[in-house]
């Protein structure tokens, strides 16, 4: 669980981060504004999931949690599983995992990228600047000008270097929360069986007896 508490402390700190550059800047999000989690292009990799689902485990809610998945991603809807929508304006809504949501939804409209000459810009949301331009573009200038902004590929490529391989991979969102779920399932029920002595693969059923191999001839 290693790589699970190095992620966590991860995300802690990119909220931290973030969290200074708007009050730095006096950047928010419109109240209630759901525009981010109903995107379809949201991507994360499998290991920015890790802490939530090391919780949904422990508290055995990881089952029913990919149940309502495998709904969503059958019915071809790829808004964020976790965005819970309010009855009379779907586009406002809340998260229900912010405590451990992954590193995108912490970073979006908060955050800053490199140019192709390694210059911070800021990453700035469409809504964010029809809702507030003066404080987009002001916070934009501060970038430019060498203000202090956490930057979105240093702090997903720090999560990305702790997962060599395909955890590192980004998928959609949905997608690979639905990867690290089914894995940690998997993970448990091997653990579960260790400890009672159980094949996790038996289900009751007999197996065919093999006939016993017949002695070379000599
Ligand atoms: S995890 Fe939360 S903040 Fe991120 S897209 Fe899903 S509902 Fe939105």
């Amino acid at each position: 669980m290693e790589g699970v508490d190095r992620c966590e402390e991860r995300l802690t700190l990119a909220a931290e981060a973030t969290e200074a550059f708007s009050d730095a800047h006096g950047l928010q999000c419109p109240t209630g504004c759901g525009a981010c989690c109903l995107s379809p292009e949201v991507e994360c990799s499998v290991t920015e999931w890790g802490p939530l689902v090391r919780e949904l485990v422990r508290d055995g809610r990881a089952e029913a949690v990919l149940t309502q998945l495998h709904g969503q991603l059958a019915s071809g809807s790829r808004v964020c599983v976790f965005y819970a929508a309010e009855e009379e304006d779907p586009r406002r809504g809340r998260c229900q995992v912010y405590g451990l949501r992954p590193m995108i939804c912490r970073l979006f409209g908060f955050s800053a990228r490199r140019d192709r000459d390694g210059t911070p810009e800021l990453v700035s949301c469409r809504v964010m600047r029809e809702h507030d331009p003066a404080a987009v573009a002001a916070a934009a200038q501060a970038v430019r000008e060498g203000a202090p902004a956490p930057v979105m590929g240093d702090l997903v490529g720090a999560v990305l270097a702790d997962a060599p391989g395909t955890n590192g991979r980004m998928l959609p969102i949905n997608e690979a929360l639905r990867v690290a779920l089914e894995r940690a399932l998997l993970r448990a029920s091997f653990e579960a069986a260790e400890e009672t002595g159980e094949d996790p693969d038996d289900d009751g059923r007999p197996r065919p007896v093999r006939p016993p191999r017949r002695p070379r001839a000599a």
